[in-house]
């Protein structure tokens, strides 16, 4: 496993290695387990990075589950007064009396889910809850509840396991963590 690897412009130096995040994952996974027995939760994925969170995590699931991937799309209105809204796209399927479980690679202000979350709620599903791999306490800037998080990380710029710096590193088995200039 290289310890530095370089993307685009910036060096990263190797954060949590690949058995660390599985340990992680295994934990939210036996959380999962042993809270939903009996039901079938519906899985969503937050893409693009939650994608490898989502395929180690529903590997360790030992019950019966569903996934539906979605993407958090930045809705540029015409109007200024709405800002850009962050919307719920790709969920194809209906949610109504439904155990929802949110899959997300990392929060960092919270402010995605924030937004999507009441999408959710509007359509009447049983239950909402939030699986985070990674979760920045520091940054956290709304109420968000996060139900299920592997990790908690400070506040620096990571990559890997499928999180991205400007397209690359999703690639990484490990996460790494950009080095200061
Ligand atoms: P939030 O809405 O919670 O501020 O941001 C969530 C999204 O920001 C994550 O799903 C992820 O796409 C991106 N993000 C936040 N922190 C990082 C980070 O350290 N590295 C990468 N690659 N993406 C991040
Ligand atoms: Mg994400």
């Amino acid at each position: 496993m290289e310890r530095l690897v370089r993307l685009h412009d910036r060096s990263f130096r190797l954060y949590k290695s690949e058995s660390e995040i599985l340990t992680a994952v295994r934990e939210v996974a036996n959380k999962i387990n042993a809270e939903y027995i009996g039901r079938r939760p519906l899985l969503v994925p937050v893409l693009n990075g939650a994608f490898m969170f989502a395929s180690d995590l529903l590997k360790e699931l030992k019950l019966d589950c569903e996934l539906s991937f979605i993407q958090a799309a930045s809705y540029h209105g015409t109007t200024k007064s709405t800002g850009n809204p962050i919307v719920a796209i790709g969920l194809n399927q209906s949610i109504e009396g439904r155990h929802v479980i949110i899959i997300e690679d990392i929060i960092d202000t919270g402010v995605t889910l924030s937004k999507i979350i009441p999408e959710f709620l509007a359509q009447n599903p049983a239950s909402v809850k939030v699986a985070s791999l990674l979760l920045k306490p520091l940054a956290l800037k709304t109420d968000l509840k996060v139900d299920y998080v592997g990790m908690e990380i400070p506040n620096d710029f990571i990559v890997g396991y499928g999180l991205d710096y400007d397209g690359l590193g999703r690639n990484l088995r490990d996460i790494y963590q950009v080095i200061p200039e």
